[in-house]
């Protein structure tokens, strides 16, 4: 059997300084735990459109289509700024999140005990935080039709609609309990079924859903109390599920929790492939940081952590995915900081590539 393949895009700013050191992640893997990977790299965002004039090119759409897994590292940069929408680098992310039909967003919000400090709550409240927020992404009322500004009498009207079928519904759903399979089994949904008929539709759909998963323990929150309770209480929840917009803001919320941009991974999850795995992308959630970029400052361990998703998601290799975040537990536990994650009592960061070195050598010692 071939390898699984990977295709890397590490588009601009520090995405190619980040993903240059999942790439020695990567060949770690092949080199030490016999987990080889069939990888290619293209161009996103602003490096795509200087070389082919488009944020994303057709041949590297379908090259996405093909593998089983995209990383992709960040888009965009002030000197994109004044191009047409239309081409934009976020165009590309937003092509490729839309044509591969990737409706499942996963974003993790875990708080590594050495940063516990780092959070804007107290360390008690966060320390060992460990929860999953699953989002829908691709319906809901940044989607919904009617949409636009009109005239009504002598003023405009702003309008767009919430919108969900119950497929839509249930297919995010269905998700957000096979990951709670995978980890404490229990599943938070949120929505605001009081006063939205989408909520109770929502509601309805996912409390079917979670008739297929007995061992799973559904509850339901309104979002507004779901905000509330993520910044009083965040670790009564595992897996959280909810639409699009309150799940654009409630992640927002619950990554802050866990200090520094530069430790966030993503995933974005489609339908199985005819091999059983899911389209999927995987990508930090931080930007580009033009304002670090290719001074060797940015943070890895959000990518690191992207990747690591990838091996539990894409390749079902939860032990080897274990192993990479409790290699980067162990350097942070150890002192090793980017210059993000310095505290008021300062010391000398390390530069992207040592935060690299220190994590190959403890994934060394993890043998
Ligand atoms: P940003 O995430 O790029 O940066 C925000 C701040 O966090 C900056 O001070 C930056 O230095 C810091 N930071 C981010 N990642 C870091 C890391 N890994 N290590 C250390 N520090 C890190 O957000 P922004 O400044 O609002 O946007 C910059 C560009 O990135 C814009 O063009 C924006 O459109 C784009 N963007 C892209 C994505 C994406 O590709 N998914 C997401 C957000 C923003």
């Amino acid at each position: 059997m071939s390898n699984p393949s990977i295709l890397i895009l590490p588009g601009d700013g520090i995405g190619p300084e980040v993903m240059d050191q999942v790439v020695r992640v990567i060949d770690w893997y092949g080199a030490k735990r016999d987990l080889a990977f069939e990888v290619s790299t293209d161009l996103v965002g602003g490096a795509a459109y200087d070389a082919h004039g488009v944020p994303l090119h057709d041949d590297t759409m379908a090259k996405a289509q093909e593998v089983d897994a995209v990383l992709l590292g960040a888009v965009g940069g002030p000197k994109y700024d004044d191009l047409d929408f239309s081409v934009k680098p976020e165009r590309g992310l937003l092509r490729l999140r839309k044509e591969m039909d990737l409706y499942s967003n996963l974003r993790p919000a875990q708080c590594f005990d050495a940063l516990a400090d780092f959070s804007s709550l107290k360390k008690d409240v966060v320390a060992g935080l460990d929860i999953m927020i699953v989002r829908e992404l691709t319906s809901g009322v940044y989607f919904g039709e009617p949409r636009g500004i009109i005239e009504e009498g002598n003023e405009r009207v702003g309008i767009n609609t919430q919108r969900y079928t119950e497929s839509e519904i249930e297919r995010a759903a269905r998700s957000a309990f096979e990951l709670a399979m995978r980890r404490n089994k229990k599943v938070c949904s949120m929505e605001k079924a009081n006063v939205m008929e989408s909520g109770i539709l929502w509601r309805e759909v996912v409390t079917k859903v979670g008739e297929d998963y007995p061992e799973v323990e559904l509850s339901h929150m309104y979002a507004d109390n779901g905000a509330m309770q993520l910044v009083r209480a965040p670790k009564q929840f595992d897996v959280i599920v909810t639409d699009n917009l309150f799940g654009d803001i409630l992640s927002d919320c619950a990554a802050m929790l866990t200090g520094s941009l530069g430790m966030l991974p993503s995933a974005s999850l489609g339908a199985p492939m005819a091999n059983g795995r899911p389209k999927a992308m995987y990508e930090p959630v931080h930007g580009s940081a033009p304002d670090i970029a290719g001074q060797g400052k940015a943070n890895p361990i959000a990518c690191m952590l992207s990747f690591a998703m990838a091996l539990r998601y894409s390749f079902d290799q939860g032990e080897e995915a274990a192993r990479l975040e409790g290699a980067i537990e162990k350097v942070l536990a150890d002192g090793a900081r980017t210059g993000d994650l310095m505290g008021p009592e300062g010391g000398t960061p390390l530069s992207t590539a040592e935060m690299g070195d220190a994590i190959l050598a403890a994934l060394d010692a993890s043998l």
